[in-house]
Formats: C-alpha cells, structure tokens, sequence
C-alpha cells in the first residue's frame, strides 16, 4: 500500500512537472530545414512561437551561406578568393570587408600554430583532389613542387581590402575556418530575429543558441570515428557556445590500406599523421573553433593540448587512433564518455 502510495505520489510529480514545461513552452515549436552547401550537409533548427518567422529566418540563414560561399569558395573563379588565386603573382584583387577579415583571422592561427595551419595551403589541396573525382596519391616531386608554394606569410594586403598573392602558383583555401565563419552569420541573424533556442549544424560545425526551450543544456553528440556518422563516442553539454570537429572519417581516399584524408601538414605536403583521428574545439566563436580544430589536428596532441590550456574559455577533446580520448581542464564536468571501449587519458 506503501509502496503503491509512493508509486502514484511520483507518477504524480512526473505529471506536474510536465504540465509545468509545457505551460512555460506551449507556444514554442520547432521548424527545421537542411540543404546541401559548402560541400556539405547543412541543417538549422529554431524553436519560435511564430513557425512562419522561423521558416523565414531559416531562409535568410541559407542565402547568407550562399553568399558566404560565393565569395570565399575556392572551387568558384568568379569569387573573390578565386579572383585573389586567379591574379596570383599579377595583381592586387579588390574584396569584401568580411573576407579580408577571415584571411586575416586565418593568418592568425598560422602565426599562432608556427604555420601547422596555413590558409594558403591550396596547391596542396588541390592536388591531392581529396573528396573530389581527382583524387589520388601525388609524386614526390609534385609535393616538393607545391610545398614551395605553401606560405601564408606571402599573403599580401593593400589599403583596407585588396589582397594579392606574390607568387604565381600561391593559392589560398579557407576550407578550413570559413565554415565556422558560416556559423557565426547564421547564429547572429537568428539572435537578431530574437530566436532565443537553437541548433545550427554546418556538416560537423554545430552552434547551440541559448539553452533547450525547457532551460536545460544542449547535449550535443561527439562522433565516433570508428563507426558511422550518427554514432556517438560521448556527449558534452554546452549552451550558447560552438562544437567543431576536424577528422580523418569523412573526406579520405584508401590506397594500399592507408587512408588519405583531406587535413594536409604543410611541413610534409602529406595528410597530417600523428596519431590524432579526430579534434573537437569547444568555445563561443566558431570561425575559432573552425581555425582551431584544424590546427590541433595538425600539431598533435602535446602542442595541441599546450595551445588550448593557454587560451582562454577554450575547450578541446582529441580522440587518437587507439582510442585514447585526451581533454582540456575545463571540460572534466561536462564531457561523459558512453562506449567505454574509449579510454580518457589525462
Ligand atoms: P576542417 O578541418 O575544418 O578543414 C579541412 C580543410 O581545410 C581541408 O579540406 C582544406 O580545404 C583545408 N586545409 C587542409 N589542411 C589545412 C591546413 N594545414 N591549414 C589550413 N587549412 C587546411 N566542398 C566541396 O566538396 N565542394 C565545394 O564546392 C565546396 N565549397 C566550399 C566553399 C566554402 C566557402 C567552404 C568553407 C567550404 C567548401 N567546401 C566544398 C568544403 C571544403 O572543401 C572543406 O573540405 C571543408 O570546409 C572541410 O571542413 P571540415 O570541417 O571537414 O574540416
Ligand atoms: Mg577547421
């Protein structure tokens, strides 16, 4: 009887508790809608009382990014990082406040990485052709060859926004942090129409807006790199803050049962290989977090971990080819491993 008692006491509380979250949520729903841009999957998702709202800044969000990619694609002529790669060693190229900003922001992480990252790593890229129908393994000569062309600090600036690269075989590639960019417009129109609750995922780049509409944290899923894509290794909670990953498990190419993947060391020219499989950053900014992740997954563990403990509200989990998951001091609280077949390694 008890037992019963009990049983009804806390069924009832159950009820309350979620008559109270609908009472305070009631008019709040989810529109969400995904495309394919950036050469990738892009899905946003806002809780708003007005669905027609939503709807419409959704709308606004996907012609930002295409706007954002028109201008910085490296794969467009006619964008301005294009026009910058197509006069290259011939002229100065007039551009866009906000791509000039995005160069530099890039320029930062190579001083910042002693050039580990480097936004003119486009040669490099385009000849290994990763995830694209030329894909393949380059000679050594042609490595040697591009390598020499592999320097941001050739990057040169005119006035307030022209931009010039003084080697003629120079190309730059912001593939690596303008997603991040992307993300950032995204969640800014979305807070100026005064969505309050929302998920922004640019194919791995996810910004949360604010906190679930029930108050409490996001719990956004860490990839497993072994397995695929929706498979979970572990779950950290943020809100109003950016989860980026770069990783080994989604542009590659296998040859002789190595894989080849997309995020290229510009000492070697080859894919970076030093035991890292996949970087998460975890911050406010994701054109940071986008810059960052790519460059931890170059440095390695020891000078990646080094450089995330000296930023500040910084965060980082580094998953290696052995499973062991290393994270930054911050994060203890809010990171839970859920396959135990992951080790932490601190
Ligand atoms: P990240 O780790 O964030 O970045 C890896 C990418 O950064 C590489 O693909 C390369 O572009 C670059 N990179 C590699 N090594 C370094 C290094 N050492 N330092 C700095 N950068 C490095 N993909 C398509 O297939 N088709 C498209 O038309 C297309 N257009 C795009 C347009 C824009 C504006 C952007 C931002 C991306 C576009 N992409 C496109 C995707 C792009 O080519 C990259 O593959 C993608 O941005 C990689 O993101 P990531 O999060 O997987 O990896
Ligand atoms: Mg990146």
């Amino acid at each position: 009887m008890k037992n019963k008692i009990l049983k009804y006491s806390i069924l009832a509380a159950i009820i309350i508790l979620s008559i109270v979250q609908v009472g305070c949520t009631k008019e709040l729903q989810m529109v969400s809608d995904s495309t394919y841009m950036l050469g990738t999957y892009l899905q946003l998702s806002v809780w708003t009382t007005n669905k027609q709202e939503g709807m419409d800044t959704i709308k606004s969000s996907f012609e930002r990014i295409k706007e954002i990619e028109n201008k910085m694609s490296t794969n467009l002529d006619e964008s301005e990082i294009g026009q910058i790669n197509l006069n290259a060693g011939k002229t100065y190229v007039e551009v866009s406040e906000e791509t000039v900003d995005i160069i530099e922001r890039a320029i930062h992480y190579a001083e910042l990485t002693n050039g580990a990252f480097d936004p003119a790593i486009g040669k490099l890229v385009k000849l290994w052709g990763i995830g694209t129908e030329n894909e393949r393994i380059p000679t050594q000569d042609e490595i040697q060859n591009a390598l020499q062309f592999v320097d941001y600090q050739k990057i040169e600036f005119q006035g307030d926004n022209k931009v010039k690269l003084s080697e003629a075989d120079m190309r730059i590639d912001l593939g690596g942090i303008a997603k991040g960019y992307a993300a950032d417009e995204v969640t800014k129109i979305m807070k100026n129409k005064g969505i309050k609750h929302a998920i922004i995922n640019l194919g791995g780049n996810v910004v949360t807006l604010g906190k679930k509409a029930d108050g409490t944290s996001w719990k956004v899923g860490i990839q497993d790199p072994f397995e695929p894509t929706g498979t979970h290794m572990g779950v950290i909670e943020v809100y109003d803050q950016t989860v980026v990953t770069s990783g080994n498990y989604e542009r590659y190419f296998m040859a002789d049962d190595k894989r080849y993947h997309h995020i290229i060391d510009p000492k070697t020219g080859y894919p970076a290989e030093n035991g890292i499989i996949s970087a998460t950053i975890i911050t406010n900014s994701s054109t940071d977090a986008d810059g960052l992740s790519t460059s931890i997954y170059v440095l390695g563990v020891e000078k990646g971990m080094q450089l995330i403990e000296s930023l500040e509200n910084v965060e980082c989990i580094i998953i290696t080819e052995d499973k062991k998951v290393y994270t930054s001091t911050g994060l203890t609280e809010r990171f839970q491993i859920i396959d135990s077949s992951f080790q932490i390694e601190n």
